[in-house]
């Protein structure tokens, strides 16, 4: 059994609870401890995430925190002493975003010359069917990563540096005296600490609304994805570029087999619940299939797997969620959000680990 005394305490190990993990255990060491209620990485919204990694955004504050996360994917064992593969693929997508705003960041946040551009539809007409008249970004320094390997290898970079790991250990409750966190109640037992993270995501097991009754509903929204199957194979030469993002409408599509891809699409706020979600209606069913036959149009047959397989947390600023909790002072809530939380959490975890080191 581990230590029962640390530093500080992680509750949570998807990609915003590893990573942290990682930046902490550089500096503590084995005053660290990482608790998972189940495996790192496979659970949550890291456990569903699409995992594409975009270089470019048009909120300027979620650009500079995009810029400097690609390159740590990009270099992963670089940064972490860790492999990790980054799959270098371009991204297109549909903006609603003027140009002028938009040339101005790719001005200010540029990182590589011809990295990003902005296009209109027609540059991608042979390949690859946008509206026409549309403002395209064609982002060639994104890619995607393995969701579940990126976490397990910050883990491990984190454990490589004595930070110590417990998977399969759910946290219960805080143990809360007076406005502050004296650490974490587990169905394996009490842990303490100085200070207490939690990265358990948007749904918590349980615990958010204790922790965070300011924050649980506030900021709740929901992303969900559909598993779409075809049956004729979707080969790379159907797709080019391969990931398909439209910010207007909110679809995105990713190919993640032979004959099968991923589509998102934000809808219901406040319904967090994936078992009071309103059945998939058939109009739902017909945007989706229209959507991508447009971006596909080689494939004619289309499947849509009816449930839903993916939700995560989401703020309405867009911008990622570190607070301090009003109910216990050395406690930080540190969160992904949505479409967002993946790519931008080396620079998250950075933020978060400065601001935990400091209370
Ligand atoms: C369908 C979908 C597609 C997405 N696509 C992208 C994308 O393409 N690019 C991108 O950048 N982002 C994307 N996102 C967003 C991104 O995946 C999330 O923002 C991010 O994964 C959130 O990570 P997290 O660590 O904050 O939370 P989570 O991934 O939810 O992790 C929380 C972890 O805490 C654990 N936990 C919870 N409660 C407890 C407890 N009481 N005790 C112990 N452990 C606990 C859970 O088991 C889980 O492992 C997508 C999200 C979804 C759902």
């Amino acid at each position: 059994m581990p230590d029962k005394n640390y530093n500080t305490i992680i509750v949570g190990g998807g990609i915003i609870g590893s990573s942290i993990f990682f930046e902490l255990s550089k500096s503590l060491g084995n005053k660290v401890l990482l608790v998972e209620a189940k495996k790192v990485g496979t659970a949550g919204a890291t456990g569903k995430t699409g995992a594409i990694i975009r270089a470019f955004d048009p909120v300027p504050e979620v650009m500079e925190l995009a810029v400097n996360s690609i390159d740590v994917f990009k270099n992963f064992k670089k940064h972490t002493g860790v492999d990790n593969s980054f799959f270098h693929h371009d991204l297109a997508y549909r903006t609603a975003v003027e140009s002028n705003k938009i040339e101005r960041l790719i001005e200010k946040y540029r990182f590589e010359t011809d990295d990003i551009s902005v296009r209109d539809a027609d540059y991608f007409k042979t390949r690859f069917n946008f509206p026409e008249n549309s403002l395209i970004i064609h982002d060639k320094g994104a890619g995607y990563v393995d969701p579940q390997k990126t976490c397990r290898s910050y883990a491990l970079a984190g454990c490589i540096h004595g930070g110590v790991l417990l998977e399969g250990t759910r946290v219960i409750s805080l143990l809360n005296t007076d406005g502050y966190c004296q650490g974490v109640k587990t169905n394996k037992g009490d842990f303490f600490a100085d200070k207490v993270i939690f990265a358990g995501g948007a749904e918590g097991i349980g615990i958010l609304d204790e922790l965070f009754p300011e924050l649980s509903n506030m900021l709740r929204n929901k992303r969900i994805q559909y598993l779409l199957t075809t049956i004729e194979p979707i080969n790379k030469s159907h797709v080019t570029p391969p990931i398909v993002l439209d910010d207007i409408s909110e679809f995105y599509m990713k190919p993640i087999g032979k004959n099968k891809a991923l589509m998102g699409k934000v809808i219901d706020e406040w319904d967090l619940d994936l078992e009071n979600i309103s059945p998939f209606s058939n109009h739902d069913k017909k945007q989706i299939v229209d959507f991508f036959k447009q971006q596909l149009p080689q494939i004619k047959s289309i499947d849509v797997d009816t449930k839903v397989v993916g939700y995560d947390l989401y703020t309405p600023s867009k911008q990622g969620v570190i607070e301090l909790s009003s109910i216990a002072s050395n406690c930080l809530f540190v969160s992904g959000f949505s479409g967002q939380g993946f790519k931008l959490a080396p620079e998250i975890s950075k933020a978060a680990s400065k601001v935990s080191m400091a209370i």
